[in-house]
């Protein structure tokens, strides 16, 4: 299976991306973990993307881009993928799209994880005021990666509607529930 989910910052994506590649036995692909771990590590790509990753803002589409093409080269990705955080603008989806073309491959699933707008600013705001480690959660930084989901990432989603079925998952329970209605969806309507 080639999947993307999306879903708002808050919404639990991270952690149903993880359980479901797993489930599934594909690999999970990140790009903000990617991104993270080269700043961590201080490579160049750390360097490049560091400043975006601490304000909450936005890589360049493509950089962000050519970051998945190479990703997706690598052999494991033969059995299927699961892209978590990308793509998260109109033009990264054209990108990918384009991509898996040239591959002779297209996604089987996209998952939109929903979340009423009030439990995530509830949340994220929590996340920020706990401390979670990670240097963009803080509450400014979590108030800007909302609004740039809203403006940038949002249409993402609509862009997928106009051309496949999406399959809207409910984001409200535990993280069990929701990971089962996850798979549910997938794996029985095949
Ligand atoms: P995430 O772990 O997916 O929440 O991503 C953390 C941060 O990495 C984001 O706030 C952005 O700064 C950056 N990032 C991750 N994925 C992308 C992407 N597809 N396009 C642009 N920036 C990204």
């Amino acid at each position: 299976m080639r999947i993307v989910i999306l879903g708002p910052p808050g919404a639990g994506k991270g952690t149903q991306a993880v359980l479901l590649a797993s489930r599934l036995a594909i690999p999970h692909i990140s790009t903000g973990e990617i991104m993270r771990t080269a700043v961590a590590q201080g490579t160049p790509l750390g360097l490049a993307v560091k400043g975006y990753l601490d304000s909450g803002a936005l890589v360049p589409d493509q950089l962000v881009i050519d970051l998945i093409g190479e990703r997706l080269a690598q052999k494991d990705t033969q059995k299927g993928f699961l892209l978590d955080g990308f793509p998260r603008t109109v033009d990264q989806a054209r990108a990918l799209d384009q991509l898996l073309e040239r591959l002779k491959l297209s996604l089987s699933d996209i998952v939109q994880l929903n979340v009423p707008d009030q439990v995530l600013i509830d949340r994220i705001m929590k996340r920020a005021e706990s401390g979670s480690g990670r240097s963009d959660d803080n509450r400014e930084v979590a108030a800007s990666r909302l609004q740039t989901y809203w403006t940038q990432t949002a249409p993402v989603t609509a862009y997928y509607r106009e051309r496949r079925p999406v399959t809207d998952i409910d984001g409200l329970g535990t993280v069990q529930e929701i990971h089962d209605r996850t798979f549910n969806a997938l794996t029985q309507k095949k």
